[in-house]
């Protein structure tokens, strides 16, 4: 065994450090975040090659008193707490005290400050957390960090920082969520001496997605506002015109802070699917206002995760705000016929999540959306998917071997798997039918009880949301023992028993982590399969209803096990069969 050292303060800091400061966007996030706890209405960001030459934060507010300039580079120092519970009433964005210490322990830092009441500033100049000079300044009332040569005495943790670029991306992307969560106060963003991003401290949400989005962002969004008992929430969603394949445009703020959540984000996500049925993920910006005692932040040291007591309230909350806004534009702008019915969808996905604090006892319930999309959109709706043909209006000429379709298009020859076809077919209907909540289903006339296994049952159990918002409706029957009385329609008549126990072996590969639309999508692949039969004689207009389905498909070239349905094969490629060209 090593003898046991007590570390000194200098390497503390430094492994401190690495937990707080992971690269320059870290930096950045510190300092403009203890700008804000000091009431700056103006705030300045200057970069230089993408954080690593040099970060510069310049703010207006209330600044620091000379004497705890220097104090404020100490580990632990804070003027933020004072006692342990405190932590539970916390407001501002920094409290560890952390900060400038670990960042001056891996960089060139100096600081000037003058504090409202003081006619004179002062200036501290560090490297690597040692100081090296404090001296009085004339300075505007306000605060200026400027950390030059970040992670210069860590080389490993250089040797990780990606391109300036992509450094920078990060930067602009926490700016950019910073300026959404302030919107009264203004920011500006340089690097390399180029203004990257200006917002303007006018208070307004809207203004800011206008300046960091664009204009059509702007214009594409809707306002939802709600209030529960311990929490309210209130945002904008935008349309299908802005929702993307990746969700960067995506910011949730909790009491003004930045933060990811899965739970959060399923309830939005479900909210709009319920409505657009856009294969992307929304573009929102929304805040929760909830009193700090029903959170807990203080569970990751970058403080981006966050816990609430209640989750099932906030996921009703953020699903019924969301839901009512998006109904309530779509019918002023389409005047379209909506049911007034509250909907229960609110329950049906991220079942992981939702589902322990359902009772044992309780009934599960099947959740329909009761809202109804209009199946004749008009097509200039642009909140709606452009149904855009994938496939040309193939000739049909026959059928080969009771599997392959033979056609022809444009002096093409084609050749489709009529199972994997129908397979795709199938799952793009139920796992579309699943997102809008609408799944039809079909009642079993002799319910089929299934005995479990503690383990199933216990499998069973935890995805009782995830079997409901799929079509099947089953019932508890005993010890361990279910009751399946509805199942979806796409099933067919298969072999239930099977089919469930299959299901449910393929859940136990699934973490309790993994997203349900994971989960659904492969129990959708296994309905599927269960659903298509292999040889099948086909009528002309079956197969032409079969490659008209498909036409439609977003993706129509490979089944959902990701083998392909269509093979084409030019007049080209058969002449050389032939030896017809050589
Ligand atoms: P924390 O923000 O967690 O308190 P920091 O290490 O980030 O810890 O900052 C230490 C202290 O320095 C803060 O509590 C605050 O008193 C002071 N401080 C830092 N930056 C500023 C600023 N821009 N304006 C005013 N005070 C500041
Ligand atoms: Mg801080």
């Amino acid at each position: 065994m090593n003898k046991i050292n007590i570390l000194d303060e200098s390497t503390t800091n430094k492994i401190a450090a690495g937990e707080v400061v992971e690269r320059p966007f870290s930096v950045v996030k510190e300092l403009v975040e203890n700008s804000i706890d000091s009431n700056a209405d103006s705030i300045v960001i200057e970069i230089e090659e993408g954080g690593e030459k040099l970060i510069k934060v310049m703010d207006n507010g209330a600044g620091i008193l000379p004497e705890d300039l220097e104090r404020a580079f100490l580990p632990h120092a804070t003027s933020k707490i004072n006692h342990i519970d405190d932590l539970n009433r916390i407001q501002t964005m920094g409290f560890r005290g952390e900060a400038l210490a670990s960042i001056a322990s891996v960089s060139k830092v100096s600081m000037k400050s003058r504090a409202a009441d003081n006619d004179i500033g002062k200036n501290i100049t560090l490297d690597a957390g040692k100081i090296e000079k404090i001296e009085d300044i004339g300075t505007n009332i306000g605060t200026t960090v400027v950390v030059r040569e970040l992670f210069f005495n860590v080389p490993a943790r250089k040797k990780f920082l990606k391109s300036i670029s992509r450094e920078f991306s990060y930067i602009s992307d926490i700016i950019t969520r910073m300026a959404l969560a302030n919107p009264e106060i203004s920011f500006k963003l340089i690097h390399n001496d180029k203004v990257a991003m200006n917002t303007f401290g006018t208070g307004n949400v809207v203004d800011v997605i206008r300046s960091v989005y664009g204009k059509s962002a702007a214009e594409n969004i809707v306002k939802f506002e709600e209030h529960g008992d311990t929490a309210s929430v209130y945002g904008f969603i935008g349309n299908a015109e802005l929702a993307k394949g990746n969700r960067n445009c995506q910011s949730i703020f909790v009491n003004k802070r930045f933060i990811k959540n899965r739970m959060i984000t399923a309830a939005v996500e479900n909210a709009f699917k319920s409505f657009i049925t856009v294969n992307k993920h929304p573009f929102f910006v929304l805040f929760i206002n909830i009193y700090p005692e029903f959170i807990d932040v203080n569970v990751h040291p970058t403080k981006s995760e966050i816990k609430f007591m209640d989750e099932r309230e906030i996921y009703k909350l953020v699903f019924n705000s969301v839901h009512t806004a998006l109904r309530e534009s779509l019918r002023e702008s389409f005047s379209l016929e909506i049911q007034e019915e509250k909907p229960a969808a609110f329950e049906a996905l991220d079942s992981n999540i939702l589902i322990k604090e359902i009772p044992r006892t309780a009934e599960s319930p099947v959740f329909r959306e009761s809202v109804q999309l209009p199946l004749d959109l008009k097509p200039e709706m642009t909140s709606f998917k452009a149904i855009s043909q994938k496939i040309p209006d193939i000739r049909i000429i026959g059928q080969f071997n009771k599997t392959y379709i033979i056609g022809e298009y444009d002096g093409e020859l084609y050749l489709i798997d009529q199972h994997a076809a129908h397979e795709k077919i199938l799952f793009e209907r139920y796992t579309d039918e699943i997102r809008r909540h609408d799944v039809t289903v079909q009642l079993l006339l002799t319910p089929v009880v299934l005995e479990l296994n503690n383990e199933e049952y216990q499998i069973y159990y935890e995805n009782i949301g995830l079997f409901s918002s799929m079509g099947f409706k089953a019932e508890e029957f005993g010890q361990n023992t279910i009751c399946i009385r509805e199942v979806p329609l796409i099933l067919g008549k298969p072999d239930i028993k099977g089919f469930f126990n299959d299901v449910l072996d393929n859940l136990h590969k699934f973490g309790s982590g993994d997203a349900a639309e994971v989960k659904y999508n492969a129990i959708a692949k296994m309905a599927c399969r269960t659903a298509v039969k292999a040889k099948d004689n086909l009528t002309d207009i079956e197969m032409k209803k079969l490659i008209d389905e498909l036409k439609f498909i977003d993706d129509p070239y490979t089944c959902p096990h990701g083998r392909p349905t269509i093979i084409k094969i030019s007049l080209n490629e058969l002449e050389k069969r032939f030896k017809r060209i050589q």
